[in-house]
């Protein structure tokens, strides 16, 4: 069987570095667990990383359970400076943002209020996700505790969702709750932030008035947290949000290039500076962008359990197949049932408010698409999902650009996929492929080298455009973005000209 991270023990004594000539010692991670019942009621725990108005629905969503959650603000340069400071040198920028993010907050918090490090440290504690790796997803606790440790405060709690059960130092239960239970409201704010982060990009690009798409957006946050916080009705709420969005004027016959951004997980998804702030800049350059929903990277961890676990099993013991064994049924069944759930969850509030024709990736198919390209048994980052999509929008005509956005010194977006795009590209010479490093500096190259692709992307929509016929009558219904015709074409404008001629 493969181990798992949570059984790798680290050495118990300090490497003796001497022979490098000073007097260094290996730096060690020492774990501080604790969190007893006196903690539950005094401790704030912090969190981030989704996109703005995910993090803001979850803090919603755990408020209802009178958990004290906070949710961090966006990160930006200065979390990424902060990173730089006081993480080990060659990370992933991810890593720098994130980790900067949380010892920026702590280090404004003394600032503000002049509480000394041991109080910050005993008041707070820090949830974020953790993998095994491959790539340094597997290193980000350690990184944060390191960072922390090095900016003064030492001893900060960081736990991990994947060890839902967390024990003190001396062995009793933590009282910090982590169980599956806690997250099924959360999930569903996951879930609902995705459905409106689809919609404001779909619907932000051909608003009449500058600004009406945010402000709608901002009302449907007050609807949904007061139903989080308040636990009413999602439906009902999601339905007074079609509401909202529905009153924001649009002229949908704007001729418009659609980009597909994919790449790094984080690097994709983050609104702000860790990407320079891609979908708006897209967005002020005349373009509309399809962004990559959290539950895309919730599927494919699913996909990527079932099939590691397959594997794992083939080669375990060959024999065992030939009889029914108990405990690989229960969890496949536990698998299947948790991916159905999310999607039904996903395609009952989309429907509610007004999304209808965004798809849910089938990984399944994707990786059938790209497995004569990408080695499904190379894990890390976003495994074959680069090359899938990229594959996926050349087949399907999904997007008359595709931007793969990859931090600076990230393996398997730079080093692995891109090298896998260069062969596809080659067979594929019409694609509109890029791909992009955002190393935290250089905002000037990153923006001028998006607009050279943009450049053929809006021929490509104009052309397509141009090549319809159009009506001497346009319906209404065209400028309302519930009316969403899915067809051949790529750009919104042409996909609804399409549908009135057919
Ligand atoms: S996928 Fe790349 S950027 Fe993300 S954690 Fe791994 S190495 Fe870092």
């Amino acid at each position: 069987m493969m181990s798992s991270c949570s059984n790798i023990k680290p050495p118990q004594s300090n490497i003796d570095l001497n022979y490098l000539g000073t007097q260094k010692t290996q730096w060690r991670d020492t774990i501080n667990r604790d969190f007893t019942k006196k903690d539950q009621k005094d401790t704030v725990i912090l969190f981030g990383g989704m996109t703005i108005l995910q993090d803001r629905l979850v803090m919603a969503a755990l408020e209802a359970k009178k958990e004290k959650y906070v949710a961090l603000p966006n990160p930006d340069f200065e979390s990424f400076r902060t990173g730089k400071a006081y993480g080990n040198r060659g990370q992933c920028n991810p890593t720098y943002f994130t980790v900067g993010n949380l010892v920026k907050y702590l280090q404004n918090i003394q600032k503000e209020t002049g509480m000394s490090s041991e109080e910050i440290v005993q008041k707070y504690a820090y949830v974020t996700a953790n993998g095994c790796g491959p790539c340094r997803f597997g290193m980000y606790i350690t990184e944060y505790r390191k960072a922390l440790t090095d900016a003064g405060f030492e001893g900060f709690r960081v736990f991990s969702f994947e060890h839902n059960k967390i024990t003190n130092e001396d062995g009793s239960e933590s009282e910090l709750n982590l169980s599956p239970a806690l997250y099924i409201t959360p999930i569903k704010a996951v879930l609902i932030g995705d459905i409106i982060n689809i919609l404001s990009h779909k619907i932000r690009p051909y608003e009449v008035e500058k600004g009406a798409t945010d402000k709608a957006i901002e009302k449907c946050y007050d609807i949904v947290s007061d139903a989080l916080k308040n636990n009413k009705n999602l439906l009902f709420a999601l339905w007074k949000c079609r509401k909202e969005l529905a009153k924001v004027k649009l002229d949908r016959l704007q001729i418009k290039p659609k980009v597909m951004i994919v790449g790094e997980f984080w690097a994709a998804m983050t609104e702000g500076d860790g990407n320079y702030n891609l979908h708006r800049f897209l967005e002020a350059e005349g373009a509309e962008s399809i962004p990559q929903p959290i539950i895309n990277r919730l599927m494919l961890s699913i996909w990527e359990s079932t099939y590691f676990f397959n594997k794992e099993l083939d080669i375990e013991d060959e024999a065992k197949t030939n009889y029914f064994d108990f405990s690989s049924t229960k969890r496949r069944i536990i698998t299947k049932l948790l991916e159905v759930t999310i999607k039904s969850y996903f395609t009952l509030y989309a429907k509610t408010i007004g999304l209808h024709d965004y798809t849910l990736p089938d990984i399944e198919a994707l990786s059938k698409l790209s497995r004569v390209y990408f080695p499904l048994d190379a894990e890390g980052g976003e495994g074959h999902m680069e090359v899938a999509h990229l594959l996926e929008s050349i087949h399907h005509n999904i997007a008359h650009l595709v931007i793969s956005v990859k931090p600076f010194g990230c393996m398997p977006s730079s080093a692995v996929s891109d090298g896998i795009q260069s062969l596809v590209t080659s067979h594929y010479p019409s694609a509109n492929f890029l791909s992009i490093e955002t190393s935290g500096e250089g905002a000037a190259n990153f923006y001028s080298r998006v607009q050279m692709a943009l450049f053929k992307a809006k021929q490509s929509a104009k052309e397509e455009f141009e090549a319809l016929e159009t009506p001497e009558h346009i319906p209404e219904k065209v400028h309302n973005y519930l009316y969403q015709p899915k067809n051949e074409k790529a750009g919104t404008a042409a996909q609804l000209l399409y549908s009135l001629n057919m």
